[in-house]
């Protein structure tokens, strides 16, 4: 069975984001740990968060995906920004140990011109901060598009990054198809060898996670927009090569296409159509 979900809206709480994926056909979902921006998250409701387990076992889902607010920057070159991202992943950690044996999404951060080697330097050492031997959750670094400063738009810098962690068993990578597009992977034409960079770079093993999206702009434009399925530069038939690739058609898949929840529950039918049992 494909593993497919989409982004969901957590302001109703957990066990209403589990009714919501059931009734979009969903098997899985992605949710922000907090409000996008960054402010102060909602208190757990453990009662609410043991309900959804319940949920997400009794119906075979998939591991969900939380994502971190994507304004947070590991990498700034502002140590009160840096220390915001630190405190604030620390403590989504803590909170998804409420929802165990999930993963924790995040965007590796923008190094705003003191380069990706110091860029680089400043991730993992929030990384090697964050990380516990005792925690469930797997953390994930998102493949870039590469605009502005972003780093973890080349399967080398993300390499280099979970090189230097020293708690990289509980660290993967999740691929976004409209990143690594925009980025210049063409997964379009070349999706065989784009794997193949991807195993021999990182290691197909680190590879947990898809956002399965459309592009707006074409191969290597560095721009990331999303767009829906079928509707972009990446195509319906690249996104049916995509989920039914022997090295990824087992992983979970994470719509984040521009939709309303109704946008979502048609795609996710058409992608389930299009999936090989
Ligand atoms: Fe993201
Ligand atoms: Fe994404
Ligand atoms: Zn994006």
């Amino acid at each position: 069975m494909l593993n497919i979900g989409c982004h969901l809206s957590s302001s109703k709480g957990f066990l209403a984001m589990g009714q919501e994926a059931m009734r979009l056909n969903a098997n899985t979902f992605q949710f922000f740990t907090r409000n996008p921006r960054g402010s102060k998250a909602k208190e757990i409701n453990p009662e609410d968060a043991r309900m959804l387990g319940e949920l997400l076992t009794g119906n075979n889902f998939a591991p969900l995906l939380a994502h971190a607010p994507y304004t947070l920057n590991p990498c700034s070159a502002e140590e009160r920004t840096r220390e915001f991202a630190l405190l604030t992943m620390v403590d989504d950690l803590k909170r998804m140990e409420y929802l165990p044996n999930n993963m924790y999404n995040f965007h590796p951060g923008s190094h705003v011109g003191q380069g990706i080697e110091v860029g680089i330097g400043l991730i993992q050492d929030t990384l090697n901060q964050i990380l516990t031997p005792e925690q469930s959750t797997i953390v994930l670094l998102e493949t870039m598009s590469g605009k502005g400063s972003e780093v973890g738009s080349t399967f080398e810098e993300l390499k280099q990054i979970i090189d230097g962690i020293e708690l990289n068993n509980q660290v993967g990578v999740c691929l976004d198809t409209c990143h690594v597009h925009d980025a210049g992977y063409d997964i379009v034409n070349n999706l065989n060898g784009v794997l193949e960079q991807f195993d021999n770079i990182i290691g197909l093993e680190r590879l947990r996670a898809i956002h399965l999206n459309d592009s707006m702009n074409p191969l290597g434009s560095r721009k990331d927009r999303h767009e829906k399925i079928g509707k972009g530069y990446i195509g319906f038939e690249a996104m049916a090569g995509i989920i039914n690739h022997p090295a990824l058609r087992k992983l979970p898949f994470y719509l984040e296409t521009p939709n309303e929840p109704e946008g979502y529950a048609e795609e996710i039918s058409l992608l389930r159509s299009l999936y090989n049992e």
